[in-house]
C-alpha cells in the first residue's frame, strides 16, 4: 500500500514496447507513483525539457537514439545532469551494464525483472537524490531536524535557525558527508528561477554555523577549498 503521506514521484518510463511500458504504468501507479511516457529517446528529452521528472527508467534498446545516447545527452545537460537515471536492459552482459554505468545511468537493472526489485532501485534512488523523504526526522551525530514542527535540535538544545538555514540544514542532513558547489546549493535551497549570488551561500553557512555550533561543540560544516561546503563529522 502506497503510503499517502508520501511525496508521489514522476517517473518518466522510456519504453519503445507498447505492452511493457502498459504494465509498468499500471505498476508504478499502483505503488504511488505518477507516470509519464516516452516511446523514443527523441520523445524522452523533450518530455524531459519540459517537465523534468524525478527519474528516469531508460531503456536501453530504443529505435533510432539508444538509452545510451538519451542518457548522455542528459547528463550533458546542466539542469538535468544530477537526475536519477535506471537503465534498463535486456542483455546480460556486465560489459553492457559497465558501459551503461560509465555513461552515467545511476543504476540498472536486466530484463525480466519483478516490479518489487524495480521499485526497490527506484525508492533507494529516490531517497539519495533527496526526492523521497522517508522520515520526518532527519539527523546527523548530535543534530536532529523533526520536519514535522520544523523543530531543530544539538544535543537537546534548541537552535534558532532562520528559514533559510533551515532548508540548507536540511539539504545537508538529507546528503550527509557530500560536497555541495555553491551553485548546487543555490539550485537546491533557493531554487532554480532565483538568481542571487553564490557569495550569499557564505554567508547562510557562516549564520548557520553560528546558529549550531555552540562554543564548546565542534563544527559539523566542513568548508572545502574552490569545492563548497559539507555536513560532516571531520569539519577540517
Ligand atoms: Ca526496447
Amino acid at each position: 500500500m502506497p503510503d499517502p503521506a508520501m511525496a508521489r514521484p514522476l517517473v518518466l518510463v522510456v519504453e519503445d514496447e507498447a505492452a511493457l511500458a502498459t504494465m509498468l504504468r499500471y505498476n508504478l501507479e499502483k505503488q504511488g507513483f505518477r507516470v509519464d511516457e516516452a516511446a523514443d529517446g527523441q520523445e524522452a528529452l523533450s518530455r524531459i525539457s519540459e517537465t523534468t521528472p524525478d527519474i528516469v527508467l531508460l531503456d536501453w534498446m530504443l529505435p533510432a537514439m539508444s538509452g545510451l545516447e538519451v542518457c548522455r545527452q542528459i547528463r550533458r545537460r546542466p539542469a538535468t545532469r544530477d537526475l536519477p537515471v535506471i537503465m534498463v536492459t535486456a542483455r546480460t552482459e556486465d560489459q553492457d551494464a559497465v558501459r551503461g554505468l560509465n555513461t552515467g545511468a545511476d543504476d540498472y537493472i536486466t530484463k525480466p525483472f519483478s516490479t518489487e526489485a524495480l521499485i526497490a532501485r527506484m525508492r533507494a534512488l529516490l531517497r539519495r537524490s533527496g526526492s523521497l523523504p522517508t522520515k520526518s526526522t532527519l539527523a546527523f551525530d548530535d543534530i536532529t531536524l523533526d520536519l514535522a514542527s520544523h523543530r531543530a535540535t544539538r544535543n537537546g538544545r534548541a537552535l534558532h535557525l532562520g528559514p533559510t538555514e533551515f532548508r540548507l540544514l536540511q539539504y545537508f542532513l538529507e546528503h550527509p558527508r557530500r560536497v555541495f558547489a555553491r551553485e548546487e546549493l543555490l539550485d537546491a535551497v533557493w531554487g532554480k528561477d532565483i538568481h542571487v549570488e553564490p557569495r550569499t551561500v557564505d554567508v547562510h553557512i557562516r549564520r548557520l554555523r553560528k546558529a549550531i555550533n555552540g562554543p564548546e561543540e565542534r563544527d559539523l560544516i566542513r568548508t572545502v577549498r574552490a569545492a563548497g561546503y559539507a555536513i560532516d563529522t571531520e569539519a577540517a
